[in-house]
């Protein structure tokens, strides 16, 4: 087995536990992701739970894992409800855009995966859609079917829940008093907890998107996909599963029930998730609106990678309360990051090579379960250390870039354009300097500042800088 030099660990929903990471095969880690629902545009808070399973992966990476991804696409059977009841998403988004259900699918996820390439978010192995996956879909419910768990009423085809011994474990579910409680109604239902596996198609509706299958004609519910199309690319047992905290109850819940159920062997070893980005201290879902997009934010002056960098100053199981102050403070010390880093690059003195030091304090964030707030500690001591060279300090920092992922290989002096009235005073201030009228040229200099260019003398002549 791949020792990693410091052990890395996660904490595993599934045990409540800060747990050792160990892979099933020591060369490769198989990791799946719960990804979009395609019917509108991926807000902040759902691309915080993207930024944090990239950190995830990119922390696998530095550790010398190749890590085998899947990103799934909901472009079907995710209904309004997540208690199998409602409009499906998709058909409802078509209707109101007047579009067909795969122009609304490929046009969101486009934006998506534009929008996770400006966050500096790894691509997957595979994107995998539902609607490509019915066949698998089908042959899961087949296998369910066999071995009696599931069942049927007049709207679908269920799994009893009841029969599958440790249902609700990972969610710590009590469902005893989910029996008891009036939140979930039964309906047809044997048990609160029951959930579709195969809906029918409405006899007063047309659907766009439906297919046949020895039920009847109908589309998939929506967590049988994750099991079918994570199994069919990472197989029965694979090692991480991510997404956000919302899908601990359900989602993930039922994803567990029906692979087991099906395949009678554990499905995933670590379960990670992500805590939500807030707005006013609520949580904000995609149907609700609110939470500002990518585009949005840069409309407002906030490149993706400020966003980026403000998620990663929060731990990822720890609710993030978004203000527009806190990301105009990441944006300050991201442009001091991208200065600094600059500066370091035009630097040539000597200094001591400090990699060592700084490589394994950052180490041991990162592989603390993810801890990013301390690992851009780090990151920013090193950054600072005037005793550390910079040729070797430069290094070391894009190395850690690999995980944190702020593009610092990419920062470049901006060319900025000189307004033509700042070029003038300069050129006055020079021809006062050429006559010795020093008081004179240092009031000129005062005017170029006060408009926001610093002025300095170089032997080359005077150089402009642009304040930040
Ligand atoms: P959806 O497109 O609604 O299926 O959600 C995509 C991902 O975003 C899922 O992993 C959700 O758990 C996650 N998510 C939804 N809302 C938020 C939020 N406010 N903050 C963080 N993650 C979220
Ligand atoms: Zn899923």
């Amino acid at each position: 087995m791949k020792q990693a030099k410091i052990p890395i660990k996660f904490y595993n929903t599934l045990t409540r536990k800060k747990e050792i990471f160990v892979p099933i095969r020591s060369s490769q880690v198989k990791m799946y992701t719960c990804g979009p629902t395609v019917y509108w545009y991926q807000h902040i808070g759902n691309l915080r739970t993207y930024i944090f399973s990239d950190i995830l992966r990119k922390v696998l990476e530095y550790n010398k894992y190749k890590v085998k991804q899947i990103i799934n696409v909901t472009d079907v059977g995710h209904l309004t409800s997540d208690a199998d009841e409602g409009e499906d998403k998709i058909e409802k988004a078509a209707k109101k855009e007047h579009k067909s259900a795969k122009e609304i699918a490929n046009h969101y996820l486009d934006i998506f995966k534009d929008d996770l390439k400006k966050l500096n978010i790894s691509s997957p192995k595979k994107y995998t859609k539902a609607t490509e996956h019915i066949k698998e879909q089908i042959e899961l419910k087949k296998k369910l079917e066999r071995k009696e768990y599931t069942y049927k009423t007049s709207d679908g085809i269920y799994f009893n829940s009841k029969k599958f011994k440790n249902y609700g474990i990972l969610a710590r579910l009590n469902i005893k008093e989910l029996k008891a409680g009036k939140r979930i109604s039964l309906g047809e239902k044997k048990n609160k907890t029951d959930f579709a596996l195969w809906k029918f198609s409405s006899p007063n509706e047309k659907r766009q998107q439906e297919w046949s299958s020895p039920w009847g004609i109908g589309f998939p519910g929506w967590h049988i996909e994750c099991s079918a199309m994570s199994m069919k690319y990472l197989g029965n047992h694979f090692d991480i599963h991510t997404g956000g905290e919302d899908h601990i109850p359900i989602h993930h819940t039922n994803e567990i029930a029906q692979s087991e159920a099906a395949t009678g062997k554990k499905f995933v070893n670590y379960w990670l998730h992500g805590a939500f980005l807030l707005y006013n201290k609520e949580k904000i879902s995609k149907s609700k609106g609110g939470l500002y997009t990518i585009s949005e934010l840069k409309k407002l002056g906030y490149e993706p990678l400020v966003y980026r960098y403000m998620c990663l100053q929060t731990k990822y199981r720890k609710p993030l309360n978004f203000t527009l102050e806190s990301l105009e403070a990441a944006k300050t010390s991201y442009e001091r990051i991208k200065n600094k880093i600059i500066e370091i690059k035009k630097q040539t003195h000597k200094g001591n090579d400090l990699t060592k030091t700084y490589e394994s304090q950052f180490a041991k964030a990162i592989n603390n379960d993810l801890n990013m707030p301390q690992a851009l500690q780090v990151f920013h001591s090193a950054l600072d250390d005037f005793e550390f060279s910079p040729k070797f300090k430069l290094s070391l920092l894009k190395n850690f870039d690999s995980v944190l992922g702020l593009g610092i290989k990419d920062f470049k002096e901006e060319k900025t354009l000189i307004p033509e009235e700042i070029k003038k005073l300069v050129k006055e201030r020079e021809a006062l300097r050429k006559l010795k009228e020093f008081a004179q040229a240092d009031i000129l200099r005062q005017r170029i500042l006060e408009k926001g260019y610093e002025v300095s003398d170089t032997q080359k002549g005077p150089k402009l800088t642009k304040k930040t």
